[in-house]
């Protein structure tokens, strides 16, 4: 976009149609992975001639990694909203992220989340109270506070687990809301910002929350590098995520007692990815200084022209947990009655070279539940051999900084014919 400095993504290749005609690449699919940015390009040419390992050595190269990888955290963490003493702590992604803090839970703590959540805000926590998927967002609110109510009656520490935006539909959840909820009744909220962070500016003090999570990968930063921020007690007490090098203060000789150190170096144990955190630091810092406004109104156009576009096309059902009006990021999803998702998202890829996502979006329940819903006027797809399949499937099409106009006009005209 248009003096953003950095944002510039990568632009995409020339991929082969069926017919053996090349067309540019139009990329659906920035809600799995985000292309990469120029400033994350940059960031990674600029450190991969002088790396070497942090935390670990006298040397001068050693010295400065050390220097660019607590930088990055800094950067991170100022990314992120954090607040004094919150602790940004690099992981793989928001899935590591998540499980890092499932495996830090003081014993006996309730998870609360809902249904609708990704596979990766369901499926480490160890004692899940999985709540209805909402139908807006005060329902969601008034479901935790329901279940927070009930959860009362004992001592046992909870967790709220709530995402950003969702990663089916793109719809926003009342986040800071939910944290108003859950501190009332004690509990703590994690924000899963794997789709809400490209899209929306994340503000970990803004929303009292206490902890986020999210993925480098779909910030426009390569593979690799994902961040838990937040609060640093639970962290500091709990076992060490990856127990290794860095992770120990000491061992004893004899008795191989480990004194383990407390702050990020706890859970990051083994060589930490360098070039990944500088990497994200890069985007982190261009996206700080943007205009989050400027970057939403060009999204909004975008995603608006894709949603009004599609709806126009006979057959095509797109999928709402809250409504079509309710806020949402870039990404739209939805069904064709009568085409199995996944041929319409090979038939867009192999005749039009448009990329898309099919499936259920590693969030099984929701997608699922959603589908269900949208058919329940037509029934199941009958196929043009007279076979009946109850297809659950959707398509998911979403956008993000390298998207344009030209992008969606493609993909509606793609999926008219
Ligand atoms: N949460 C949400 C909402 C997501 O969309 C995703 C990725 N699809 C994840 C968590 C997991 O992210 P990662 O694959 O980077 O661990």
């Amino acid at each position: 976009p248009a003096g953003h400095e950095g944002l510039e993504t990568i632009a995409p290749p020339d991929v082969p149609l069926l017919t053996g005609r090349r067309v540019r690449y139009a990329n659906f699919d920035y809600a799995a992975s985000a292309p990469c940015s120029r400033a994350a390009a940059e960031a990674v040419a600029e450190i991969l001639p002088r790396y070497t390992a942090v935390h670990r050595g006298a040397g001068w190269l050693s010295q400065e990694c050390t220097r660019s990888y607590e930088e990055a955290r800094a950067e991170v963490a100022a990314f992120a909203g954090c607040r004094p003493g919150d602790h940004v702590v690099f992981t793989r992604h928001t899935t590591e992220s998540l499980t890092l803090l499932a495996g830090a839970l003081p014993p006996g703590t309730r998870v609360v989340a809902f249904e609708s959540e990704h596979h990766a805000n369901l499926l480490p926590w160890p004692e899940l109270i999985r709540l209805p998927a909402p139908d807006s967002p005060a329902q969601a609110v008034r479901s935790v506070a329901a279940a927070l109510r009930v959860l009362a009656d004992d001592d046992a520490p909870v967790l709220v687990a709530v995402t950003g935006a969702s990663n089916v539909t793109g719809e926003l959840f009342p986040v800071a809301d939910v944290v108003r909820i859950a501190h009332r009744h004690g509990a703590r909220v994690v924000v899963d910002a794997a789709q809400l962070a490209p899209h929306r500016r994340i503000d970990l003090a803004g929303w009292g929350a206490d902890y986020v999570a999210f993925s480098g990968h779909k910030l426009y930063a390569p593979f690799g590098t994902g961040v838990l921020a937040g609060r640093a007690d639970w962290l500091d007490a709990a076992p060490p995520h990856l127990p290794g090098g860095g992770a120990g203060y000491s061992v004893g000789d004899i008795t191989g007692e480990v004194t383990w150190r407390t702050g990020p170096a706890r859970h990051e144990g083994g060589s930490p990815n360098v070039v990944g955190a500088v990497a994200l630091a890069a985007v982190c810092r261009a996206l700080r200084t943007a205009s989050w406004s400027d970057l939403e109104t060009r999204e909004e156009a975008l995603r608006s022209r894709m949603a009004q576009g599609l709806s126009r096309i006979p057959g095509v059902r797109q999928l709402h947990l809250f409504g079509p009006d309710s806020p949402r990021v870039g990404t739209v999803a939805f069904t064709v009655d009568g085409l199995p998702a996944g041929l319409v998202a090979a038939a867009l890829s192999a005749e039009y070279g448009i990329g898309v996502r099919d499936g259920l979006f590693c969030a099984h329940p929701l997608t699922r539940r959603l589908v269900t819903r949208s058919r329940d006027f037509t029934g199941p797809t009958r196929h043009a051999d007279g076979s009946v399949s109850h297809d659950r499937q959707a398509i998911r099409a979403s956008v993000g900084l390298g998207s344009d106009i030209s992008d969606v006009d493609r993909l509606v005209a793609a999926v008219g014919r």
